[in-house]
């Protein structure tokens, strides 16, 4: 049944002298709404036939079809059926004919009457897919191109109409007997018709028509700019971040890039977080508004725009932000503005930093708010943000997060790095170390040993020496197993911190106790403690705060000798934390070696070379329990041979209401257990 040759064709051959013209699809849009509102507009009309490319096209216009049949003798509609155009006879004839018929390719409209005769006959002119952009569908769809016929010659138009009656009736046989009266019609129409009706209100329908088309067009070209506008932006923000991994030169691009393409008054771009209180402006573009944020102190929690955007984790504005209180885009939401005051003045945000439009839009990144995007505008009319204004400012964002969380793993692997490479000067060192002070206490051990077990006859003195070498040696091999498992366990984030409100007091006379039964009295410089009775109680674990307190007075002890002095002192530094010194008279330590004392396997003297006895480690242990505990430990001295002081800060418990928050002597010790050293 398909017929595979074009109406076009046949027309032209059955009037050679017919010259096709070329049509974009506007324009045909707009002659044939121009000829069918001849219809609607009351002149007479006997026949209409509209023969449509798809069923798509026809639904369109299905309404208005009906319109016409209640005006029109005879209406036929032709169309390849899509979904459910189907061939039947209800206010007018539809006829379904198949996809792969020539007429899928054309769009013809008839309209015949005794005063009023057009025709339309057009056939698709195929245009190459690579000129076919899919970005731009409304734009090219308006220019598709056809060829054709349109005319108001009464020969031609019943020509043409006798061309398509004949196409229906392959289809619709059982309207043979409509379809010769339609045709009989014709001739009459043909023979006796005349075109006299008024032509100015067609002229004026497809003059309107024609500016419709023009205006969807433009609107469609105006989508299209902004978009590659858009693009551009984007691109220019993405190739900041491929050529740069630091979020400070990524900001200064955006920030600039954004204020000039949107000719905005005030763009700011900073990084904050969810709870932070205030932000200083490092990245600004200023365009006419007065005042630069640069370097000022910008307040969030007081904001409530700013809190309204943490809720939702998306952009907000306030299109008047003059008014109070402020009225959401959505305008369901209101805010009240009182509390966005700068500071002591009471003159508030806005009207300091003239903001008539507020935007601001968060850099997120899985649900995490990285930063903030703002855009004010001033200059004495509102600004109502379009929906491709706010789109570029979501792109934007968008690319900022990415570019921040680029940086931060960035920074990350660097950090990773240098975990590395302190790991790699740890493994040397425990090399080093392990090479020392494990080979050499069990050479000695193992000279003392056998020494013993071969000279039975050794005096008992020297076997006593023996014995005691042995045993000592033995003790250091201990130890620096013992501090290298806790300083491991502690690196690693395994231990279980077990705090409990607890007195100073405590923990200082443990300490000081297990000393002196480690030690002779003798050897010990003299130490004294004075722990104030009305210090509040700590929040602390015990074990690990007098693990603490016997390697700084250890240190103490060893760097001091008999004759110095020890001080153990302490106050509350502020209301939060108390603050502990263990002071003494020593050997003092260089300033440039405050700091590199706290590092692991760090003796002045060298591991190697060292004559005092102990691992490097005490120090790097204690940080980590006075850091893991919430505290900060940091050493002073004046130099050498003028002593050195350990200060270590701890926070203080909070006290329950109604209970007494001083170190009060409970008798009984609430530490369980001393880790044994
Ligand atoms: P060590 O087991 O060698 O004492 P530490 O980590 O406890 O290891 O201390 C590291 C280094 O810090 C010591 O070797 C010493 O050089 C220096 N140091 C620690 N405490 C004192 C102190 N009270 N006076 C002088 N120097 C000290």
């Amino acid at each position: 049944m398909s017929n595979p040759t074009s109406v076009l064709e046949d027309l032209l051959q059955a009037l050679p002298d017919l010259r096709p013209q070329l049509y974009f699809k506007s324009s045909l849009t707009a002659l044939s709404h121009a000829m069918e509102d001849q219809v609607l507009a009351g002149v007479d009309c006997s026949l209409v036939i509209a023969s449509f490319q798809r069923e798509r096209f026809y639904r369109q216009e299905a309404h208005r079809y009906l319109r016409i049949s209640e005006r029109a003798e005879q209406v036929y509609v032709l169309a390849a059926p899509e979904t459910d155009f189907t061939s039947r006879s209800d206010q007018y004839e539809t006829i379904a004919f198949v996809p792969t018929d020539a007429l899928a390719q054309e769009w013809h409209l008839v309209v015949v009457g005794p005063r009023y005769a057009a025709c339309l006959i057009c056939r698709e002119k195929q245009v190459p897919v690579a000129t076919a952009d899919a970005t731009m569908p409304v734009a090219t769809d308006q220019a598709r191109r056809f060829e054709g016929i349109w005319t108001f010659d009464r020969q031609t138009v019943c020509i043409a109409a006798n061309l398509l009656l004949d196409r229906i009736l392959p289809y619709r046989p059982e309207l043979g007997a409509k379809l010769a009266q339609a045709k009989a019609q014709l001739q009459i129409e043909q023979q006796t018709g005349s075109n006299d009706a008024d032509p100015e209100p067609f002229a004026e329908r497809l003059v309107t028509y024609l500016q419709a088309g023009q205006y969807k067009l433009l609107k469609a070209y105006r989508s299209i700019a902004a978009k590659e506008r858009k693009e551009r932006l984007v691109n220019s923000i993405t190739t900041a971040i491929r050529r740069s991994l630091d979020p400070e030169e990524i900001f200064t691009v955006a920030v600039r890039e954004l204020g000039q393409a949107l000719r905005i008054c005030r763009c700011l771009i900073y990084r904050c977080k969810e709870t932070d209180t205030h932000v200083v402006i490092q990245h600004e573009y200023l365009g006419a508004a007065s005042g630069s944020l640069l370097g000022q102190r910008w307040a969030l929690q007081d904001n409530p725009l700013f809190q309204e955007v943490v809720q939702r984790k998306e952009r907000v504005y306030v299109a008047d932000a003059q008014a109070n209180p402020w009225v959401l885009e959505d305008e369901r939401v209101v805010l009240p503005t009182r509390s966005i005051a700068t500071g002591s003045q009471s003159e508030s945000v806005v009207q300091r930093w003239t903001i008539e439009s507020w935007l601001m839009v968060p850099v997120m990144h899985q649900n995490r708010l990285l930063g903030m995007v703002e855009l004010h505008t001033c200059g004495g009319t509102l600004h109502e943000w379009t929906d491709a204004e706010l789109g570029l400012v979501d792109a934007i964002a968008a690319q900022i997060g990415v570019a921040l969380i680029q940086a931060e793993a960035y920074a990350n692997l660097e950090d990773l790095n240098q975990q590395l490479e302190a790991l790699d000067l740890t493994r040397s060192n425990l090399i080093a170390i392990t090479g020392h002070e494990l080979r050499t206490p069990l050479s000695t051990i193992q000279i003392c040993l056998e020494s013993l077990s071969t000279e039975p006859d050794m005096p008992p003195e020297l076997r006593q020496v023996m014995l005691q070498s042995a045993l000592t040696d033995t003790e250091r091999m201990r130890k620096l197993v013992q501090d290298f498992l806790t300083l491991s366990q502690l690196e690693s984030g395994r231990v279980q911190w077990h705090l409990e409100a607890l007195p100073l007091q405590e923990c200082v006379d443990l300490a000081l106790s297990s000393i002196r039964t480690r030690q002779r009295q003798s050897d010990l410089p003299e130490i004294t403690a004075q722990v104030p009775p009305d210090l509040p109680l700590l929040k602390t674990d015990g074990e690990w705060l007098v693990e603490v307190f016997s390697k700084l007075l250890d240190n103490a002890c060893k760097f001091t000798g008999p004759q110095g002095r020890i001080m153990i002192q302490a106050h509350a530094n502020g209301r939060q934390m108390l603050e502990v010194t263990v002071a003494d008279t020593g050997r003092g330590i260089e300033p440039n070696r405050l700091e590199t004392v706290f590092d692991r396997f760090y003796q002045e003297e060298g591991a190697l070379r060292r004559t005092t006895g102990g691992t490097g480690l005490g120090l790097a242990i204690c940080r980590q329990i006075i850091t893991g505990l919430g505290g900060r430990i940091w050493a002073e001295s004046a130099g050498k041979d003028r002593g050195s002081q350990f200060h270590f800060t701890l926070p203080i418990a909070r006290s329950e209401p109604g209970e007494k928050r001083t170190q009060t002597k409970t008798g009984r010790s609430k530490i369980s257990r001393v880790r044994s050293n």
